[in-house]
């Protein structure tokens, strides 16, 4: 049989990731079909429930994806979730097309493993009562993730007496914690967070916010971008301590690491400018500044405390608030590769705070039977070709790209590169199948694929692109009516009755 010539193309998950795979292949080559699935009706992934909605000039990439979505090579199958245990697995997809790309990213955060981290668990073990809660939770919720609407109640952020939030992991998303945290709700107030969020910020008692990281500066890995900020923030003062910073940049390890990296130097430069910033300013301007505080809403503030780990957190008598008990740490650093952490004796100190979040790092699973580092935790792969380390093999037709691929690191531009050379994998090993006549390419034309999804009831529980414009422009309507971006649907039935309508 010699097959249709047209390539058929499965990519599992409709994130970044996903639609940048997709859009390189279709720049790449003409005779191919691009089905993508996504495990809920809404695509773009963390883009649209990821990504700080007070950063709307970060999701333009949608724009980009729209016209991947509406490309007469492309179908979307919203509401279909890949895996044994969901809707279709990933050898059932592979015995249909010619290439299957794992693209569903992370699917967790990680935790601290810590005693009482957990808090106490209410409304049938679904709402987490103190502990240290999950960022990506807080985040799914104020994006108006489906799942996660009923994770916190209104009154989350104002049932405590310190004021003080405390977060743990110093990446970009405790800073975009933070700065949601601190924000002025009416700057807020016309984005697309949801309204749910918006009355619970609004009600918010909290006004300081330690963000802690077990190593130091140097190791820290948000953005000097999402830094600054979050040092700009109106009214928002960065109560930092100099000391230990000083110390730690004063060291030949420190001065050995920025020598390397331009972007690191710019970092610690931008920390410590806000120091002589402030100094700088004339008790004329100071004096101006705390009447335009007390005049206007309270200042609130927020640091960064380095090289310390929390070990355990329990609720005080009253439970009107919480105690973590945290530790200093140390870094052993011998040499530049050789770095180890270590707790100081005797260094353990208290602090009683409202909430916690921890932000350190998401997570991806195995997915059926595909090999899985779990190290690593992500699928094993040569530029995107998934390795199977047992057999010291590649497996042919199946490749990866994004956070499932190179872990949860980087910004949209990297997972943009990184899609982009798994797609030139796939269209070289397509180059190589149709120059050497010996290979078979499965080659089903898209016809023969569609009766199989349909006799398995994947068409009726779908939603394709054009339902997917139809919840968009709900969400758009809904929005202008109170004066935001667009305020989200966050019920799946209700998404779906959208669609369908
Ligand atoms: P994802 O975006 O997670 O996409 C995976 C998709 O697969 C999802 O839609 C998911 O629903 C779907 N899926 C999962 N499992 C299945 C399954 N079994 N079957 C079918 N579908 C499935 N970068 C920036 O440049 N700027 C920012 O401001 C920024 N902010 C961020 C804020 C947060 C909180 C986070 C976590 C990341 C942020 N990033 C930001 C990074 C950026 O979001 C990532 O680089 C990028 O989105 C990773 O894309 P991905 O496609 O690999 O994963």
């Amino acid at each position: 049989e010699t097959g249709s010539g047209v390539f058929n193309v499965a990519v599992v998950g409709s994130g970044a990731a996903g639609f940048y795979t997709t859009s390189k292949l279709l720049d790449l080559r003409e005779n191919i079909n691009v089905d993508i699935f996504e495990i809920i009706p809404a695509p773009y992934g963390l883009v649209r429930y990821g990504v700080a909605p007070d950063h709307p000039e970060v999701k333009v990439c949608i724009n980009k994806f729209e016209t991947i979505g509406t490309d007469p090579r492309v179908r979307y199958f919203g509401n279909v979730g890949i895996g044994n245990d969901k809707d279709v697995s990933v050898n059932h997809l592979r015995s249909l097309y010619d290439v299957v790309v794992l693209s569903q990213g992370t699917s967790r955060g990680r935790v601290l493993n810590i005693p009482g981290e957990e808090g106490i668990l209410i409304a049938g073990n679904k709402m987490q009562v103190g502990g240290i809660h999950s960022g990506r939770d807080f985040v799914n919720f104020y994006n108006g993730y489906p799942d996660s609407q009923n994770l916190f109640n209104e009154d989350f952020l104002s049932r405590g007496t310190t004021g003080k939030a405390l977060l743990f992991g110093v990446g970009n998303v405790s800073l975009d914690v933070a700065r949601i945290l601190l924000s002025d709700v009416d700057s807020l107030s016309k984005t697309d967070i949801t309204e749910r969020a918006l009355e619970m910020l609004s009600t918010s008692t909290i006004d300081h916010v330690d963000i802690f990281g077990r190593r130091g500066s140097l190791q820290s890995s948000f953005t000097t971008k999402e830094l600054r900020e979050l040092l700009k923030l109106p009214r928002v003062k960065f109560d930092f301590d100099y000391t230990e910073f000083d110390r730690e940049l004063g060291t030949e390890y420190a001065k050995q690491l920025m020598s390397k990296s331009r972007q690191l130097k710019r970092k610690m430069d931008l920390i410590k400018q806000y120091q002589s910033s402030r100094v700088a300013s004339s008790p004329a301007e100071r004096l101006s500044d705390a009447i335009k505080d007390t005049k206007s809403k309270k200042e609130k503030s927020w640091s960064l405390k380095f090289f310390t780990s929390p070990t355990s957190v329990e609720f005080n008598s009253q439970k009107t608030s919480q105690i973590i008990k945290l530790v200093k740490n140390r870094l052993d650093t011998d040499s530049v590769s050789s770095k180890r952490l270590v707790k100081i004796q005797g260094s353990e100190f208290f602090e009683e705070f409202d909430v916690a979040f921890k932000s350190i790092g998401y997570e991806s699973t195995p997915i059926d039977d595909v090999p899985f580092d779990s190290q690593k935790k992500i699928i094993p792969n040569v530029s995107g070709r998934v390795y199977d380390p047992s057999t010291d093999s590649i497996l042919k037709g199946l490749y990866v790209s994004g956070w499932a691929k190179t872990g949860p690191t980087g910004v949209l531009a990297n997972t943009m590169q990184d899609a982009y050379e798994t797609a030139f994998a796939i269209n070289a090993d397509i180059q190589s199948v149709l120059d050497s006549q010996s290979s078979t390419p499965l080659n089903k034309p898209i016809s023969e694929i569609s009766e199989v999804l349909l006799e398995d009831g994947i068409f009726k529980k779908c939603i394709d692109f054009s339902q997917w414009l139809k919840i968009k422009d709900h969400e758009l309507n809904s929005g202008n009516k109170a004066g935001k971006l667009a305020e989200k649907v966050t019920d799946i039935n209700e998404m779906l009755e959208i669609a369908k309508s």
